[in-house]
């Protein structure tokens, strides 16, 4: 098992917020627990979930509220309903 350089492409790592934020369906979580879980960096991720937003092609919602990971109050966070 080798390590995955996902540097080079945002295409893996949106398949990977999808399914993550699907498989926690109704809960909400910032962008840095997110890149925390999948071992990203918050500023990739977080361009990823503005775009899912942006393209409402999902069940995204994104705002302010308490994220379910790190219990903090945050700017944005992401949820899938
Ligand atoms: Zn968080």
């Amino acid at each position: 098992m080798g390590p995955i350089n996902s540097e080079e492409s945002a295409m893996p790592l949106r398949e990977d917020v999808v399914d993550f934020l699907k498989k926690n369906s109704g809960k909400a979580f910032c962008d840095a627990c997110i890149a925390k879980e999948l071992g990203s960096v918050r500023r990739k991720v977080g361009a990823v979930t503005v775009s899912l937003e942006y393209e409402k092609t999902h069940n995204f919602t994104r705002g302010p509220g308490e994220c379910s990971r790190c219990k903090r109050q945050q700017e944005s966070v992401i949820t899938f309903s």
